[in-house]
Protein backbone atom coordinates (compact mmCIF):
# COMPACT_ATOMS: atom_id res chain seq x y z
CA UNK A 1 0.00 0.00 0.00
CA UNK A 2 1.55 3.41 -0.78
CA UNK A 3 2.26 5.85 2.08
CA UNK A 4 -0.69 8.52 2.63
CA UNK A 5 0.63 12.20 2.58
CA UNK A 6 -0.40 15.26 3.80
CA UNK A 7 0.25 18.92 4.35
CA UNK A 8 -0.52 21.31 6.78
CA UNK A 9 -1.27 24.90 5.98
CA UNK A 10 -0.69 27.51 9.29
CA UNK A 11 -2.22 30.57 10.44
CA UNK A 12 -1.96 33.39 12.98
CA UNK A 13 0.45 33.26 16.12
CA UNK A 14 3.55 30.87 17.01
CA UNK A 15 1.17 28.51 19.13
CA UNK A 16 -0.05 27.30 16.07
CA UNK A 17 3.02 27.28 14.55
CA UNK A 18 3.76 25.12 17.52
CA UNK A 19 0.27 23.03 17.33
CA UNK A 20 1.15 22.45 13.62
CA UNK A 21 4.56 20.81 14.85
CA UNK A 22 2.39 18.19 16.81
CA UNK A 23 -0.06 17.80 13.63
CA UNK A 24 2.74 16.92 11.47
CA UNK A 25 4.62 14.59 13.99
CA UNK A 26 1.14 12.90 14.67
CA UNK A 27 0.37 12.07 11.46
CA UNK A 28 3.97 11.19 10.54
CA UNK A 29 3.32 8.66 13.79
CA UNK A 30 0.17 7.35 12.28
CA UNK A 31 1.90 6.91 8.77
CA UNK A 32 1.26 9.82 6.79
CA UNK A 33 4.80 11.62 5.47
CA UNK A 34 5.12 15.10 3.98
CA UNK A 35 3.33 16.07 0.48
CA UNK A 36 6.33 17.01 -1.87
CA UNK A 37 3.81 19.98 -3.54
CA UNK A 38 2.14 21.01 -0.61
CA UNK A 39 -1.62 21.00 -1.19
CA UNK A 40 -1.35 20.19 -4.86
CA UNK A 41 -1.13 16.19 -4.31
CA UNK A 42 -1.64 15.50 -0.58
CA UNK A 43 -3.78 12.68 0.48
CA UNK A 44 -4.56 14.82 3.58
CA UNK A 45 -4.99 18.88 3.74
CA UNK A 46 -5.08 20.20 7.65
CA UNK A 47 -5.84 23.88 8.14
CA UNK A 48 -4.62 25.00 11.19
CA UNK A 49 -6.33 28.24 11.60
CA UNK A 50 -6.31 31.41 13.36
CA UNK A 51 -9.48 33.65 14.34
CA UNK A 52 -7.46 36.89 15.67
CA UNK A 53 -6.45 38.33 12.62
CA UNK A 54 -8.76 40.32 10.26
CA UNK A 55 -10.71 38.58 7.24
CA UNK A 56 -9.80 35.34 9.15
CA UNK A 57 -13.12 33.31 7.83
CA UNK A 58 -13.48 34.56 4.33
CA UNK A 59 -9.74 33.80 4.27
CA UNK A 60 -10.90 29.77 5.63
CA UNK A 61 -13.44 29.48 3.59
CA UNK A 62 -11.84 30.87 0.33
CA UNK A 63 -9.44 28.29 0.80
CA UNK A 64 -11.84 25.73 1.45
CA UNK A 65 -13.40 26.60 -1.70
CA UNK A 66 -10.27 26.44 -3.79
CA UNK A 67 -10.06 22.93 -2.09
CA UNK A 68 -13.57 21.50 -3.23
CA UNK A 69 -12.45 20.51 -6.76
CA UNK A 70 -9.44 18.92 -5.65
CA UNK A 71 -11.93 16.95 -3.43
CA UNK A 72 -13.88 15.89 -6.05
CA UNK A 73 -11.50 15.03 -8.48
CA UNK A 74 -10.22 12.72 -5.91
CA UNK A 75 -12.94 11.47 -3.53
CA UNK A 76 -10.14 9.63 -1.48
CA UNK A 77 -8.97 12.77 -0.45
CA UNK A 78 -9.46 14.39 3.22
CA UNK A 79 -9.53 17.93 4.46
CA UNK A 80 -9.53 18.83 7.69
CA UNK A 81 -9.98 22.34 10.23
CA UNK A 82 -8.22 22.82 13.12
CA UNK A 83 -7.06 25.79 15.44
CA UNK A 84 -9.39 28.65 17.04
CA UNK A 85 -11.54 28.95 13.73
CA UNK A 86 -12.41 25.07 14.17
CA UNK A 87 -12.83 25.98 17.76
CA UNK A 88 -15.18 29.12 17.10
CA UNK A 89 -16.92 28.13 13.77
CA UNK A 90 -17.37 24.04 14.73
CA UNK A 91 -20.43 22.62 12.18
CA UNK A 92 -21.18 25.85 10.41
CA UNK A 93 -18.02 24.81 8.66
CA UNK A 94 -19.38 21.55 7.57
CA UNK A 95 -22.60 23.82 6.75
CA UNK A 96 -20.71 25.71 4.88
CA UNK A 97 -18.02 23.14 3.58
CA UNK A 98 -19.44 20.30 3.14
CA UNK A 99 -16.87 18.55 1.66
CA UNK A 100 -14.70 18.85 5.07
CA UNK A 101 -14.29 15.63 6.43
CA UNK A 102 -13.10 17.17 9.88
CA UNK A 103 -12.93 19.54 12.86
CA UNK A 104 -11.21 19.42 15.58
CA UNK A 105 -10.56 22.54 18.26
CA UNK A 106 -7.44 24.01 20.08
CA UNK A 107 -8.05 21.50 22.78
CA UNK A 108 -8.37 18.16 21.10
CA UNK A 109 -5.32 18.29 18.88
CA UNK A 110 -4.23 14.22 19.72
CA UNK A 111 -7.39 13.52 18.22
CA UNK A 112 -6.73 13.97 14.53
CA UNK A 113 -5.90 10.93 13.47
CA UNK A 114 -8.80 8.89 15.05
CA UNK A 115 -11.09 11.78 14.05
CA UNK A 116 -9.68 11.04 10.00
CA UNK A 117 -10.20 7.34 10.48
CA UNK A 118 -13.74 7.10 12.00
CA UNK A 119 -14.56 10.27 8.88
CA UNK A 120 -13.38 7.60 6.26
CA UNK A 121 -15.26 4.63 7.61
CA UNK A 122 -18.74 5.99 8.70
CA UNK A 123 -17.91 8.45 5.37
CA UNK A 124 -19.57 11.06 7.04
CA UNK A 125 -17.74 14.92 8.41
CA UNK A 126 -16.65 14.47 11.77
CA UNK A 127 -16.83 17.74 13.99
CA UNK A 128 -15.49 17.17 17.65
CA UNK A 129 -14.31 20.35 19.49
CA UNK A 130 -13.30 20.11 23.53
CA UNK A 131 -14.15 22.72 25.81
CA UNK A 132 -11.22 21.99 28.08
CA UNK A 133 -7.43 20.76 27.38
CA UNK A 134 -7.57 16.99 27.15
CA UNK A 135 -3.89 16.96 27.06
CA UNK A 136 -0.97 19.27 26.17
CA UNK A 137 0.19 19.06 22.64
CA UNK A 138 3.56 19.44 24.33
CA UNK A 139 3.81 15.71 25.11
CA UNK A 140 2.35 14.82 21.28
CA UNK A 141 4.84 13.52 18.72
CA UNK A 142 6.17 16.43 16.74
CA UNK A 143 7.91 17.05 13.42
CA UNK A 144 10.04 20.28 14.14
CA UNK A 145 10.46 22.16 11.14
CA UNK A 146 13.56 23.86 12.59
CA UNK A 147 16.89 21.52 13.16
CA UNK A 148 18.88 24.38 15.64
CA UNK A 149 15.83 26.17 16.76
CA UNK A 150 12.18 24.82 19.08
CA UNK A 151 9.45 26.51 20.68
CA UNK A 152 8.39 24.96 24.13
CA UNK A 153 5.47 25.51 25.24
CA UNK A 154 4.67 26.59 28.93
CA UNK A 155 1.31 27.25 29.43
CA UNK A 156 -1.46 27.11 26.96
CA UNK A 157 -4.64 29.38 26.80
CA UNK A 158 -4.90 33.02 28.84
CA UNK A 159 -6.49 34.09 31.75
CA UNK A 160 -7.16 37.75 30.87
CA UNK A 161 -9.91 39.19 29.46
CA UNK A 162 -8.36 42.20 27.09
CA UNK A 163 -11.80 42.88 25.52
CA UNK A 164 -10.26 42.88 21.69
CA UNK A 165 -8.96 39.56 22.08
CA UNK A 166 -10.76 36.32 21.14
CA UNK A 167 -7.89 33.96 22.45
CA UNK A 168 -9.46 33.39 25.76
CA UNK A 169 -12.94 32.24 24.68
CA UNK A 170 -10.92 29.61 21.74
CA UNK A 171 -8.16 28.51 24.19
CA UNK A 172 -9.43 28.91 27.59
CA UNK A 173 -7.79 29.85 30.98
CA UNK A 174 -4.45 29.56 31.37
CA UNK A 175 -3.49 25.76 32.16
CA UNK A 176 0.50 25.79 33.25
CA UNK A 177 3.11 22.51 32.61
CA UNK A 178 4.85 21.78 35.50
CA UNK A 179 8.53 22.92 35.19
CA UNK A 180 9.86 19.32 35.34
CA UNK A 181 8.38 18.47 32.36
CA UNK A 182 9.69 21.78 30.44
CA UNK A 183 12.55 21.15 31.47
CA UNK A 184 12.81 17.53 30.31
CA UNK A 185 11.97 18.61 26.73
CA UNK A 186 14.58 21.21 26.89
CA UNK A 187 16.76 18.70 27.48
CA UNK A 188 15.77 16.14 25.20
CA UNK A 189 15.25 19.41 22.13
CA UNK A 190 19.54 19.95 23.26
CA UNK A 191 20.14 16.33 22.91
CA UNK A 192 19.03 16.48 19.80
CA UNK A 193 20.80 19.79 18.56
CA UNK A 194 18.52 22.44 19.67
CA UNK A 195 20.65 25.26 20.11
CA UNK A 196 17.83 27.99 20.87
CA UNK A 197 14.60 27.50 22.51
CA UNK A 198 11.59 30.16 22.81
CA UNK A 199 9.82 29.53 25.63
CA UNK A 200 5.89 30.21 24.85
CA UNK A 201 2.74 31.34 26.34
CA UNK A 202 0.27 33.68 26.17
CA UNK A 203 1.48 35.32 29.09
CA UNK A 204 4.46 33.86 30.42
CA UNK A 205 4.83 36.35 33.08
CA UNK A 206 2.11 34.43 35.19
CA UNK A 207 3.31 31.11 34.62
CA UNK A 208 3.13 29.22 37.76
CA UNK A 209 0.25 31.13 39.06
CA UNK A 210 -2.13 28.46 38.78
CA UNK A 211 0.69 26.46 40.85
CA UNK A 212 1.18 28.82 43.51
CA UNK A 213 4.53 30.29 42.48
CA UNK A 214 5.04 33.27 41.50
CA UNK A 215 8.91 33.58 40.65
CA UNK A 216 8.15 30.32 38.74
CA UNK A 217 9.24 31.85 35.33
CA UNK A 218 12.21 33.33 36.71
CA UNK A 219 13.11 30.35 37.96
CA UNK A 220 12.37 28.37 34.37
CA UNK A 221 14.94 31.20 32.66
CA UNK A 222 17.47 30.39 35.83
CA UNK A 223 16.92 26.23 34.96
CA UNK A 224 17.54 27.06 31.51
CA UNK A 225 20.57 28.84 31.93
CA UNK A 226 21.73 25.41 33.72
CA UNK A 227 21.16 22.72 30.52
CA UNK A 228 24.57 22.11 29.23
CA UNK A 229 24.83 23.21 25.04
CA UNK A 230 21.56 25.46 25.62
CA UNK A 231 23.39 28.67 23.83
CA UNK A 232 19.90 30.77 23.50
CA UNK A 233 16.96 31.26 25.23
CA UNK A 234 13.79 33.95 24.33
CA UNK A 235 10.33 33.31 24.91
CA UNK A 236 6.87 35.19 24.26
CA UNK A 237 5.15 37.28 25.21
CA UNK A 238 5.26 38.34 28.92
CA UNK A 239 2.38 41.08 29.99
CA UNK A 240 3.33 44.33 31.81
CA UNK A 241 0.82 43.52 34.27
CA UNK A 242 2.71 40.18 35.62
CA UNK A 243 6.17 41.60 34.79
CA UNK A 244 8.31 40.98 38.38
CA UNK A 245 11.43 42.17 38.79
CA UNK A 246 12.71 38.75 40.04
CA UNK A 247 11.94 38.22 36.19
CA UNK A 248 14.56 41.17 35.12
CA UNK A 249 16.76 39.92 37.69
CA UNK A 250 16.44 36.34 35.88
CA UNK A 251 17.33 37.12 32.58
CA UNK A 252 20.54 39.80 33.69
CA UNK A 253 22.13 36.86 35.53
CA UNK A 254 21.74 33.73 33.20
CA UNK A 255 24.23 33.78 30.60
CA UNK A 256 21.80 32.08 27.71
CA UNK A 257 18.49 34.09 28.53
CA UNK A 258 19.31 36.41 25.17
CA UNK A 259 19.00 40.49 25.91
CA UNK A 260 15.99 40.93 24.22
CA UNK A 261 12.55 41.76 25.13
CA UNK A 262 8.90 41.72 23.26
CA UNK A 263 6.60 42.86 25.15
CA UNK A 264 3.45 44.18 24.10
CA UNK A 265 2.19 48.02 24.85
CA UNK A 266 -0.70 47.86 22.85
CA UNK A 267 -1.59 51.71 23.44
CA UNK A 268 -0.10 54.58 25.13
CA UNK A 269 -3.07 55.93 26.69
CA UNK A 270 -4.39 54.60 30.04
CA UNK A 271 -8.19 55.57 29.11
CA UNK A 272 -7.20 53.40 26.11
CA UNK A 273 -5.56 50.44 28.29
CA UNK A 274 -8.74 50.76 30.75
CA UNK A 275 -11.54 50.29 28.06
CA UNK A 276 -8.45 47.50 26.40
CA UNK A 277 -9.16 45.90 29.86
CA UNK A 278 -5.25 45.81 30.31
CA UNK A 279 -4.77 46.77 33.75
CA UNK A 280 -0.98 48.02 33.82
CA UNK A 281 -0.55 52.19 32.65
CA UNK A 282 1.93 53.30 30.22
CA UNK A 283 3.85 54.49 33.31
CA UNK A 284 4.25 51.33 34.80
CA UNK A 285 5.01 49.74 31.46
CA UNK A 286 8.25 52.85 30.65
CA UNK A 287 9.13 51.84 34.46
CA UNK A 288 9.48 47.84 33.61
CA UNK A 289 11.58 48.82 30.34
CA UNK A 290 14.05 51.54 32.82
CA UNK A 291 15.00 48.78 35.07
CA UNK A 292 15.27 45.97 32.16
CA UNK A 293 17.96 48.53 30.29
CA UNK A 294 19.71 49.23 33.96
CA UNK A 295 19.92 45.43 34.36
CA UNK A 296 20.19 44.99 31.13
CA UNK A 297 21.99 48.19 28.64
CA UNK A 298 22.37 45.94 25.45
CA UNK A 299 18.43 44.81 25.48
CA UNK A 300 16.58 45.38 22.47
CA UNK A 301 12.65 45.63 23.03
CA UNK A 302 9.99 45.27 20.58
CA UNK A 303 6.48 45.25 21.05
CA UNK A 304 2.69 45.33 19.65
CA UNK A 305 0.53 48.10 19.43
CA UNK A 306 -2.52 48.77 18.23
CA UNK A 307 -4.34 51.81 16.44
CA UNK A 308 -7.81 53.33 16.32
CA UNK A 309 -9.36 51.40 19.72
CA UNK A 310 -12.64 51.91 19.90
CA UNK A 311 -12.75 55.30 21.48
CA UNK A 312 -9.08 56.28 20.64
CA UNK A 313 -9.01 60.05 20.05
CA UNK A 314 -6.74 62.24 19.00
CA UNK A 315 -5.48 63.12 22.28
CA UNK A 316 -4.97 59.06 23.27
CA UNK A 317 -3.17 58.58 19.94
CA UNK A 318 -0.63 61.04 20.95
CA UNK A 319 -0.02 59.39 24.21
CA UNK A 320 1.06 56.66 22.32
CA UNK A 321 3.22 58.28 20.46
CA UNK A 322 4.91 60.22 23.42
CA UNK A 323 5.56 56.55 24.73
CA UNK A 324 7.03 54.98 21.88
CA UNK A 325 9.38 58.06 21.87
CA UNK A 326 10.04 56.90 25.63
CA UNK A 327 10.40 53.81 24.56
CA UNK A 328 12.61 53.85 22.00
CA UNK A 329 11.67 50.36 20.68
CA UNK A 330 14.04 48.60 18.31
CA UNK A 331 10.80 47.39 16.61
CA UNK A 332 7.19 47.30 16.72
CA UNK A 333 3.82 45.27 15.30
CA UNK A 334 1.41 47.51 14.42
CA UNK A 335 -2.09 46.85 13.91
CA UNK A 336 -4.83 48.81 12.84
CA UNK A 337 -7.93 47.71 15.11
CA UNK A 338 -10.78 45.95 13.21
CA UNK A 339 -13.62 44.24 14.53
CA UNK A 340 -13.00 41.04 15.90
CA UNK A 341 -16.48 39.41 16.11
CA UNK A 342 -17.68 37.52 19.55
CA UNK A 343 -15.16 40.15 21.53
CA UNK A 344 -16.07 43.02 23.38
CA UNK A 345 -14.86 45.62 22.00
CA UNK A 346 -16.99 44.55 18.97
CA UNK A 347 -19.99 46.13 20.27
CA UNK A 348 -18.22 48.96 21.77
CA UNK A 349 -19.52 52.41 20.82
CA UNK A 350 -17.09 55.25 19.34
CA UNK A 351 -15.31 53.14 16.48
CA UNK A 352 -13.12 55.09 15.12
CA UNK A 353 -13.66 55.68 11.46
CA UNK A 354 -11.05 53.45 8.87
CA UNK A 355 -9.72 56.48 7.36
CA UNK A 356 -8.50 58.24 10.50
CA UNK A 357 -6.95 55.20 11.83
CA UNK A 358 -4.92 54.26 8.57
CA UNK A 359 -3.96 58.33 8.75
CA UNK A 360 -2.53 57.56 12.22
CA UNK A 361 -1.32 54.07 11.92
CA UNK A 362 0.86 56.11 9.37
CA UNK A 363 1.85 58.48 11.42
CA UNK A 364 2.91 55.98 14.16
CA UNK A 365 4.71 53.78 11.61
CA UNK A 366 6.91 56.38 10.59
CA UNK A 367 8.00 57.59 13.74
CA UNK A 368 9.12 53.76 15.01
CA UNK A 369 11.06 53.39 11.68
CA UNK A 370 12.48 56.49 12.28
CA UNK A 371 13.32 55.19 16.21
CA UNK A 372 14.11 52.02 14.74
CA UNK A 373 16.63 53.01 12.56
CA UNK A 374 18.38 55.95 14.67
CA UNK A 375 18.78 52.70 17.48
CA UNK A 376 20.72 50.50 14.87
CA UNK A 377 22.57 52.98 13.21
CA UNK A 378 23.92 53.02 16.98
CA UNK A 379 25.15 49.73 16.26
CA UNK A 380 27.33 50.17 13.18
CA UNK A 381 30.74 49.39 14.03
CA UNK A 382 30.60 47.37 17.15
CA UNK A 383 30.29 43.46 16.83
CA UNK A 384 27.38 40.85 17.32
CA UNK A 385 27.38 37.23 17.09
CA UNK A 386 24.67 36.14 14.89
CA UNK A 387 23.13 32.83 14.81
CA UNK A 388 22.81 32.21 11.53
CA UNK A 389 19.38 30.81 10.17
CA UNK A 390 17.38 30.25 6.89
CA UNK A 391 13.94 30.81 6.04
CA UNK A 392 13.82 34.77 6.78
CA UNK A 393 15.77 37.23 5.61
CA UNK A 394 18.39 36.74 2.56
CA UNK A 395 20.28 34.24 1.11
CA UNK A 396 22.35 35.69 -2.09
CA UNK A 397 24.46 33.85 -4.36
CA UNK A 398 25.08 37.77 -5.64
CA UNK A 399 26.11 39.17 -2.64
CA UNK A 400 27.46 36.16 -0.99
CA UNK A 401 24.99 37.11 2.50
CA UNK A 402 23.39 35.12 4.94
CA UNK A 403 20.63 36.05 7.29
CA UNK A 404 20.40 35.25 10.65
CA UNK A 405 19.84 36.64 14.20
CA UNK A 406 21.82 38.56 16.94
CA UNK A 407 21.57 37.69 20.85
CA UNK A 408 19.07 40.49 21.19
CA UNK A 409 17.34 39.30 18.53
CA UNK A 410 17.93 41.93 15.35
CA UNK A 411 17.64 40.41 12.14
CA UNK A 412 21.39 40.63 10.38
CA UNK A 413 22.34 40.27 6.40
CA UNK A 414 25.89 39.01 6.86
CA UNK A 415 28.33 38.73 3.88
CA UNK A 416 29.58 34.85 4.31
CA UNK A 417 32.37 34.68 1.55
CA UNK A 418 31.68 32.06 -1.75
CA UNK A 419 33.78 29.86 -0.56
CA UNK A 420 31.35 27.11 0.56
CA UNK A 421 33.87 25.08 2.80
CA UNK A 422 33.71 28.25 4.92
CA UNK A 423 30.15 29.27 5.01
CA UNK A 424 28.43 28.76 7.94
CA UNK A 425 25.33 26.39 8.65
CA UNK A 426 22.01 27.65 9.50
CA UNK A 427 22.33 26.88 13.82
CA UNK A 428 26.25 28.20 13.22
CA UNK A 429 27.21 30.96 14.61
CA UNK A 430 29.75 34.27 13.95
CA UNK A 431 31.08 37.10 14.88
CA UNK A 432 30.59 39.62 12.79
CA UNK A 433 31.26 43.64 13.04
CA UNK A 434 27.92 45.85 11.89
CA UNK A 435 29.10 48.29 8.96
CA UNK A 436 25.32 49.05 7.97
CA UNK A 437 21.97 49.81 9.38
CA UNK A 438 18.63 49.50 7.86
CA UNK A 439 14.95 50.44 9.93
CA UNK A 440 14.72 46.59 10.22
CA UNK A 441 17.91 44.90 9.41
CA UNK A 442 21.19 45.31 10.07
CA UNK A 443 24.00 44.19 7.54
CA UNK A 444 27.74 42.88 8.00
CA UNK A 445 29.86 43.04 5.10
CA UNK A 446 33.01 43.49 6.79
CA UNK A 447 33.53 39.56 6.81
CA UNK A 448 33.33 36.67 9.00
CA UNK A 449 36.03 36.72 12.06
CA UNK A 450 34.75 33.86 13.98
CA UNK A 451 32.51 31.36 13.10
CA UNK A 452 31.77 28.54 15.52
CA UNK A 453 30.44 24.89 14.50
CA UNK A 454 27.48 23.77 16.53
CA UNK A 455 25.98 20.83 17.55
CA UNK A 456 22.84 22.91 15.65
CA UNK A 457 24.48 23.32 12.18
CA UNK A 458 25.24 19.44 12.21
CA UNK A 459 21.93 18.93 12.87
CA UNK A 460 20.89 20.59 10.35
CA UNK A 461 23.38 19.37 7.71
CA UNK A 462 22.11 15.69 8.74
CA UNK A 463 18.64 16.81 8.12
CA UNK A 464 19.64 17.52 4.73
CA UNK A 465 21.79 14.62 4.11
CA UNK A 466 18.67 12.61 5.20
CA UNK A 467 16.46 11.28 1.97
CA UNK A 468 13.51 11.49 3.60
CA UNK A 469 13.80 15.11 4.28
CA UNK A 470 14.46 16.36 1.03
CA UNK A 471 12.80 19.39 0.44
CA UNK A 472 11.61 20.30 3.94
CA UNK A 473 11.93 23.90 4.52
CA UNK A 474 14.23 23.81 7.99
CA UNK A 475 13.29 27.23 9.01
CA UNK A 476 13.76 28.93 12.13
CA UNK A 477 10.95 30.71 13.76
CA UNK A 478 10.73 34.11 14.05
CA UNK A 479 8.82 35.94 16.70
CA UNK A 480 5.63 37.68 16.03
CA UNK A 481 3.04 38.58 17.83
CA UNK A 482 0.15 36.48 19.15
S1 LIG B 1 -4.22 39.89 24.31
FE1 LIG B 1 -2.87 38.39 25.25
S2 LIG B 1 -3.09 38.75 27.47
FE2 LIG B 1 -4.86 39.73 26.49
S3 LIG B 1 -6.47 38.16 26.53
FE3 LIG B 1 -5.43 37.98 24.54
S4 LIG B 1 -3.87 36.40 24.87
FE4 LIG B 1 -4.54 37.09 26.91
Amino acid sequence: MTQKTYAVITYGCQMNAHDSERISGLLEDAGYRRAESGTDDADLVVFNTCAVRENADNRLYGNLGHLAPAKQRRPGMQIAVGGCMAQKDRELIVTKAPWVDVVFGTHNVGALPVLLERARVERSAQVEIREALEQFPSTLPTRRESAYAAWVSISVGCSNTCTYCIVPALRGKETDRRPGDILAEVRMLVDEGVQEVTLLGQNVNAYGLEFGDREAFAKLLRACGQVDGLRRVRFTSPHPKDFTDAVIAAMAETDNVMPSLHMPLQSGSDDVLRRMRRSYRSERFLGILDRVREAIPEAAVTTDIIVGFPGETEADFQATLDVVRQARFSGAFTFQYSIRPGTPAATMADQVPRPVVQERYERLVALQDEIAWQENLRLVGTPVEVMMATGEGRKDAATARMSGRARDNRLVHVAVGADPSARPRPGDLVEVAVTHAAPHHLVADGGVAGLVRTRGGDAYAARLAAPATVGVALGMPTLRPA
